[in-house]
């Protein structure tokens, strides 16, 4: 629970709007918390509150420029089987990048996002990523085998995996409206 720091009150409502922002000349709307407090009136913002706002308008941001938002790249992530740590190992970024990412505390540079999605769609490039990063992931969990697979069979064989990388797809299909 927040304090108001002008009266000392701990009695503080939180609320939030919904704001447009203007972002490359698109019309973003963004819900935006904030706080009033009951005893003197005062409205602020806390720092928590700051951050879920920012994080908010960072993923706005992310759908107009093209780039998979914060839960986008959590489920592409989790679709090629990585943990945040090995995910930051095999595409770069730095050892917090993904959880940075993913908690929109960060926005992935365009060339990490057609990494990512390329390694989404072909598997060999993505084995390629994940032996020069040293990891080896259990056979089950991969989606095709010493790459001797054609891609249009491995593709049928693993539906699991690929209906993932269709949902993400369509998810910004719907962004873009
Ligand atoms: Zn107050």
């Amino acid at each position: 629970m927040t304090n108001c720091k002008l009266c000392k009150s701990e009695q503080v409502n939180q609320f939030s709007e919904l704001e447009t922002i203007i972002y490359k000349e698109s019309e973003l709307s963004v819900e935006m918390e904030y706080s009033v407090c009951e005893n003197c009136g005062r409205e602020f913002v806390s720092k928590q509150q700051i951050l879920n706002n920012d994080a908010r308008i960072r993923d706005a941001k992310k759908v107009v420029d093209g780039l998979l938002t914060s839960t986008e790249i959590l489920e592409a992530r989790e679709s090629l089987g990585l943990t945040q740590e090995q995910a930051s190992l095999v595409f770069g970024g730095g050892r917090n990048a993904f959880s940075k990412y993913e908690r929109a505390e960060v926005s992935q540079s365009a060339s990490m996002d057609k990494l990512i999605r390329m390694c989404l769609k072909h598997s060999n490039i993505f084995h390629e990523l994940l032996t020069e990063a040293g990891i080896k992931i259990p056979q089950e969990q991969l989606c095709y085998e010493h790459n001797v697979v054609s891609y249009k069979l491995h593709k049928a064989a693993n539906q699991g995996r690929f209906n993932q990388v269709s949902t993400i797809e369509s998810i910004e299909e719907r962004a873009y409206g």
